[in-house]
């Protein structure tokens, strides 16, 4: 579903992330951890292009971007294009906040795929109930708890029926008694196969969800395994140091 070759960006001399390779398959679930700065998001959003990479290739699902080409029209369609295909979920929501949450859900389907106005109401009013809000449609962001922000933000990334859904922290701006709402949502997606990146430091979540847990550190996936493997029996002393300061 995604393969990663050789990924590499920098930020000026900083290079952040230093040839990634990462392959993952459809309707696995994928939890990213590692320390602060050490490219997890710049990872994530190097995916689908909220920045542009330095170096390698990205394919997902039947697209690929081979970063070395030329920026020419080809290649920006080619990334339009995997754009629609990957929802990306933020830490800090980013819901339109002049927009009720059924409208910050049918406005992808809209803009991005052109879906006419009763059928993305429909969509939208599904994808609310699915994740719990099916009574707060016409809600502002403002009239909503963080929670329920967030929630509302992976239905409008469902919305454009993504091969792939991106998270990057989902929960770690949430008070602690609204975290779990948000990750009994994306527990219930991987119930039903969506393949998913998530990137957190929610430990027994990882357990609970994780086909595979990969801990980066400094730019490089430094092990990968199973969470029984990652949090049982970590092999790198970087992931041992990295664990007993989260737990
Ligand atoms: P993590 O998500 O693991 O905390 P990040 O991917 O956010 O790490 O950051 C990795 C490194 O890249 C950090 O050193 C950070 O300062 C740097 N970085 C991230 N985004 C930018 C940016 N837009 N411009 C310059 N440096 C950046
Ligand atoms: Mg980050």
């Amino acid at each position: 579903m995604i393969q990663i070759n050789n990924l590499k960006k920098s930020f000026g001399l900083n290079e952040v992330l230093k040839g990634i390779d990462l392959t993952i398959a459809k309707s696995e679930v994928v939890v990213i951890m590692g320390p602060s700065g050490s490219g997890k998001s710049t990872l994530l959003r190097c995916l689908n292009f909220l920045e542009e990479p330095s170096d390698g290739i990205i394919r997902i699902g039947e697209f690929q971007v081979d970063i070395d080409g030329k920026l020419d029209r080809r290649r920006k369609k080619e990334i339009r294009e995997l754009r629609k295909i990957t929802g990306f979920v933020f830490q800090s929501f980013n819901l339109f906040p002049h927009k009720t949450a059924i409208e910050n859900v049918m406005e992808g389907p809209i803009i991005i795929h052109g879906t006419k106005l009763d059928e993305a109401r429909n969509i939208a009013q599904d994808l609310l109930i699915k994740v719990g809000l099916g009574d707060r449609c016409n809600h502002y962001p403002a009239q909503l708890s963080g929670g329920q922000q967030q929630r509302v933000a992976i239905a409008r990334s469902l919305a454009l029926n993504p091969v792939v859904m991106l998270y990057d922290e989902p929960t770690s701006a949430l008070d602690p008694e609204l975290v779990k709402e948000v990750l009994q949502v994306i527990k219930d997606l991987a119930k039903e196969g969506m393949t998913m990146v998530i990137v957190t430091h929610e430990m027994n979540f990882a357990k609970e969800v994780a086909d595979r847990v990969i801990f980066m550190d400094n730019g490089v996936i430094v092990e990968q395994g199973t969470s029984d493997e990652i949090f049982l029996k970590p092999k790198e002393a970087r992931t041992r140091q990295f664990l007993s300061i989260v737990e």
